[in-house]
């Protein structure tokens, strides 16, 4: 089902907790409010349509990745751009990385390990503050 978008910054400073197989009704409005949102928006995590569990929904060069718990263990190649949140006004600038591997759980709670670069890899890095409850 499709969500409103939260733009309470206190609740959105709140660090999300672990996602379980409860939360599988939030990972698929999740999916569904980032389908509704493409054209504004290429990721979002749960706590954005107010739900603090760790889970993300992104867009991946064309297709879209639902990803819980994600982790990111390895990080290289960094650099500073500006980046954008449906949950916030304008733009910020920010510190990325271009590569990073990250573990993380399907859907199916299959543990995936993955390699992101570029733009996906960007995307991920900002879900992933959402879900500490970091806003760029
Ligand atoms: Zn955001």
């Amino acid at each position: 089902m499709v969500k409103e978008i939260v733009k309470d910054e206190s609740f959105l400073q709140i660090p999300s907790t672990p996602a379980t197989e409860e939360d599988l009704q939030t990972a698929q409005d999740l999916l569904d409010t980032l389908l509704e949102n493409t054209d504004r928006c290429v990721g979002l995590a749960a706590n954005m349509i107010g739900v603090s569990k760790r889970i993300i929904a992104i867009e991946d060069e064309g297709k879209f990745l639902v990803m819980l718990n994600p982790k990111i263990v390895k990080w290289s190649q960094p650099y500073f751009t500006e980046e954008a949140c449906l949950s916030l006004e304008g733009v910020r600038k920010t510190k990325r990385f271009r590569y990073i591997k990250v573990l993380y759980f399907t859907t199916d709670f299959q543990l995936r390990f993955k390699t992101f670069r570029g733009f996906s890899a960007q995307i991920i890095q900002h879900e992933i503050d959402h879900c500490n409850g970091v806003l760029i």
